[in-house]
């Protein structure tokens, strides 16, 4: 069960860093498993340190809200896996120092940031789709507001530096943690030069040596044919740039607007065709509307309401195979509640011949049936 991290350290969404700090270091120090002996302690600690860790980062907080806890645990970005081993902390420990470590990332298992550059942060696009355009795939063109490499300084922001002096071009910096266990070393990225390595002297005028600025960006992504309500799309570098790292990626979620006529079920689309008493007992051949277009269906005669008619390869196209769903007609016969008088004098002298069968009454009529 996914939870949410605002929850877990029970702050509220638009809570400060400090608020979540205070948060956090209140519920660590209650939890932590050396102190709480009851079942489930451990892993409630687990928890509340998965839960700062991603909200007491900024940067992870921002994707947080925007891609939702799924893209956490499903160890994309920022995810890396929450299997850190938390037997070697102690509840005297200092939880403002570990809670400041959390910044950058660095504190589980570390591995996840490479040395030096910041990637950019993921994106987020909700776009909604007509049902003809999720089953048949589509460019889409839209505009989004990102942070994106500067065109002034190459994304460098500034092109005279020097080595940092703090990490000597590394990028990270190594931080000894006394604990009642023993010391352990965390690395975390650089504080001087933010885990660049080197120090701009001249900053870009442009960026202010950011390396990336704020612009409208006008985007084009090809939806494939077959997507569905929920789907999610991953453009690969589309996201946020960032000074010196890889831009982040953009995920499109994708809506399906309902449809006037049909109904979808998979591939398959669904619609109900209203056909005439008469057209049901002389049978015809009747226009019925598809996906791509009027198409021809012959309704046998005799047909009863709710006989259903599939017309192969009408349907949606199959996401992650070939061919196409089917489009499943569902025949509804009118009973008419408007008679002009002739009509009227032709159905009473109809059912006059219809006779014994209709006397039968209902349950007769049933167990007819069930002959
Ligand atoms: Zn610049
Ligand atoms: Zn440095």
């Amino acid at each position: 069960m996914a939870k949410d991290y605002y929850q877990v350290l029970g702050v509220s969404k638009d809570a400060s860093r400090e608020e979540i700090k205070k948060a956090y270091k209140h519920l660590a120090k209650r939890h932590h498993p050396d102190v709480n002996k009851d079942a489930g302690a451990a892993e409630k600690f687990k928890e509340i340190n998965e839960a700062a860790a991603i909200l007491g980062d900024e940067e992870k907080r921002r994707q947080y809200d925007s891609l939702g806890h799924d893209a956490f645990t499903r160890g994309q970005k920022g995810g890396g896996g929450f299997n850190a081993d938390f037997s070697g902390f102690s509840a005297d420990m200092d939880f403002d120092d570990i809670f400041e470590s959390f910044f950058g990332g660095s504190f589980f298992g570390g591995g996840g940031r490479r040395r030096g550059a910041h990637r950019g942060a993921d994106l987020r696009y909700d776009m909604s789709l007509s049902l003809e355009e999720a089953a048949f795939g589509v460019k889409k063109r839209f505009t989004v507001r990102k942070k994106s490499s500067c065109a002034a300084c190459n994304g460098s922001g500034g092109a005279k530096t020097e080595t940092c002096r703090t990490c000597h071009g590394a990028g990270a910096v190594q931080q000894t943690q006394r604990t009642p266990f023993g010391y352990f070393q965390t690395t975390r990225p650089c504080p001087a030069c933010r885990g660049e390595g080197k120090m701009i002297l001249e900053p870009c005028r442009e960026c202010d040596g950011e390396g990336t600025v704020l612009e409208k960006k006008e985007l084009e992504v090809e939806i494939p044919a077959g997507v569905d309500d929920g789907s999610r799309l991953r453009v690969a570098g589309a996201g946020e740039s960032s000074k010196g790292g890889k831009p982040g990626d953009l995920y499109v979620f994708l809506s399906v607007e309902p449809h006037r006529l049909f109904r979808r079920q998979g591939d398959d689309v669904l619609l109900e065709a209203p056909v005439t008493y008469t057209q049901a007992v002389f049978g015809d051949e009747v226009e019925v509307p598809t996906l791509d277009g009027a198409a021809r269906l012959k309704i046998p005669p005799g047909t009863q309401s709710g006989t259903i008619f599939r017309l192969r390869g009408k349907g949606v196209a199959r996401l992650h195979s070939h061919g196409r769903g089917d489009e499943l007609v569902t025949v509804q016969v009118e009973t008419p509640t408007k008679l002009t008088k002739r009509q009227e004098e032709l159905l009473k002298e109809l059912a006059g011949t219809f006779g014994d069968k209709d006397k039968k009454g209902l349950f007769g009529k049933i167990k007819e049936r069930l002959k």
